[in-house]
């Protein structure tokens, strides 16, 4: 508690005479002070205790430096600046905030936001006990999986398919499960890093197995595979680069091809997917991601992917494919440690099922929607912005609705960007313009709903992609708390 020691109280103490130690009321006695009473009757007896001690002490502190007024002594007094405290202490670490990053898809700030029909089923898991492992036909215990195997099996063409806390935990479970104390092949242009300290080698030797590397960065040919193939050798996995592109004068080998190789050689193919899509995004004229699907109609028999990047649901990771293979990642005690909670799955299955409407999904999936939005809204809402901002911020920021590019994010689709639009703020005001902008950067985070933006080429950029209008009178509103 020692946070209420800095705590100002100019607006009672400023004037009042000066006081000593003896002059500070004991803890019993403040604590039966109707305005005391009311703090412990909001905030519970035991905190309101403590922080009043530790109140106390930083009094005693100022009467021993001369520095202590009567003001700050009258319970009054007391009791609004602890007030203000434990109501400070006591808002969530974890804040919804606007994603004006332009980065839809951004790992810190939550990847997907999920759709309306996953947000009811999981207001409802949390309130109910659910036939989460248990078979409701035969009244016996199921098994979590059963919940949306079936669903990921008729969206992929798999024959059967798991969950596990996320793609990273996937990939470490596929490898484990079929490769321990045995050698992988991977192509050294796919040996990648992805935020977040997720490497390819590590998770490799984490799950038991031995990398063995072919190819080069740029260059990797069917025969590096086939060369590298020995007695150890458990499988051949691909990984989609999916946060940078290798080009000019490359070659990589294909699903098909690899598959072929795995096949002589009677060893399953395994490909991390990293976001994996269910439908192919350029049938909506974003760019070309390859589905989950196609790669196991290519060939592979195993592919993992994620559920919160363009899937557009809970964090998860998906593994599907062969029925064998599956059931051995099943058997893997791992698999307990890496499963999913609840909430996941309940999130996790409407968002599946939206899948099944394809053609609804540009309404329906948040992820989607945010995807396509037409330029021609987020240019009419960042008009309807300027205003509003432009007088929040003063004559020191020039603020200007501007075309700004925005990305799909979590490393799908690295190298396109979406056209988009927002604002950009510039400051031409006295002083440096660096600091300006960090300050106003500052002060949106500062905001009862925090403002995420970018500063880039001396301004900030608010991407109104991510601000639906819903939110918008939101956004407008608080506004007027702006300190810069
Ligand atoms: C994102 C990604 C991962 C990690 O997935 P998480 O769901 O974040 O654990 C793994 N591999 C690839 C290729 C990825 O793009």
């Amino acid at each position: 508690m020692a946070g209420h020691r800095g705590l100002s109280l100019d607006a009672v103490d400023d004037g009042g005479a000066a006081a000593v130690a003896s002059d500070i009321p004991s803890l019993d006695r403040l604590l039966k002070d109707p305005a005391l009473a009311a703090l412990a009757a909001e905030h519970g007896p035991s905190r309101v205790t403590s922080a009043l001690r530790a109140r106390l002490a930083a009094l005693r502190d100022e009467a021993r430096a001369g520095t202590l007024r009567h003001g700050a002594l009258a319970p009054a007094a007391l009791a609004a600046g602890l007030g203000v405290a434990l109501e400070h202490a006591s808002r969530p670490r974890l804040r919804t905030v606007h994603n004006l990053t332009g980065t839809v898809l951004h790992t810190n700030l939550g990847r997907a936001v999920l759709p309306d029909a996953a947000v009811q089923a999981v207001v409802q898991a949390l309130s109910a006990p659910m036939a989460l492992e248990y078979d409701l036909e035969r009244g016996a215990r199921g098994d979590r999986d059963d919940l949306v195997e079936g669903l990921l099996c008729e969206l992929t063409g798999a024959e059967a398919a798991t969950v596990v806390n996320n793609n990273a935990a996937a990939v470490l479970l596929m490898l484990n499960s079929l490769a321990n104390r045995r050698e992988v092949i991977v192509s050294r242009g796919e040996l990648v890093e992805i935020g977040g300290a997720f490497r390819i080698p590590d998770i490799m030797s984490r799950a038991g197995a031995k990398l063995v590397e072919v190819g080069t960065t740029n260059r990797t040919h069917p025969a590096d595979y086939a060369g590298a193939i020995g007695p150890r050798t458990a499988m051949l996995m691909k990984v989609h680069c999916s946060n940078y592109a290798i080009t000019g004068f490359t070659a990589s080998v294909d699903t098909p091809a690899l598959a072929e190789i795995a096949r002589a050689h009677g060893l399953p193919v395994g490909v991390d997917l990293g976001s994996g899509s269910l439908v192919d995004p350029a049938r909506w004229g974003l760019p070309h991601e390859p589905t989950v699907r196609e790669t196991l109609a290519a060939g592979a028999d195993l592919v993992t992917f994620s559920g919160d990047k363009l899937l557009g649901g809970p964090q998860a990771g998906l593994i599907v494919g062969r029925a064998d293979l599956i059931r051995k990642i099943r058997r893997n005690p791992l698999k307990r440690a890496l499963r999913v909670g609840k909430l996941t799955l309940a999130a996790l299955e409407p968002v599946l099922a939206l899948y099944r409407a394809p053609e609804h999904l540009p309404e329906r999936l948040t992820t989607l929607r945010l995807l396509l939005r037409p330029q021609a809204a987020m240019q009419a809402q960042a008009q309807r912005l300027l205003a509003p901002l432009q007088a929040a911020l003063g004559d020191d920021w020039r603020v200007a609705a501007a075309p700004m590019s925005s990305q799909i994010g979590s490393g799908a689709m690295p190298v396109e960007a979406l056209p988009s639009w927002g604002l950009s703020l510039r400051y031409a005001g006295k002083g440096s313009r660096g600091r300006a902008l960090e300050r106003l950067a500052k002060a949106l985070r500062a905001l009862p709903r925090p403002v995420i933006g970018r500063i880039a080429d001396d301004a900030l950029w608010l991407d109104l992609r991510c601000l639906e209008e819903p939110d918008e009178p939101g956004f407008a509103a608080q506004l007027e708390n702006l300190r810069t």
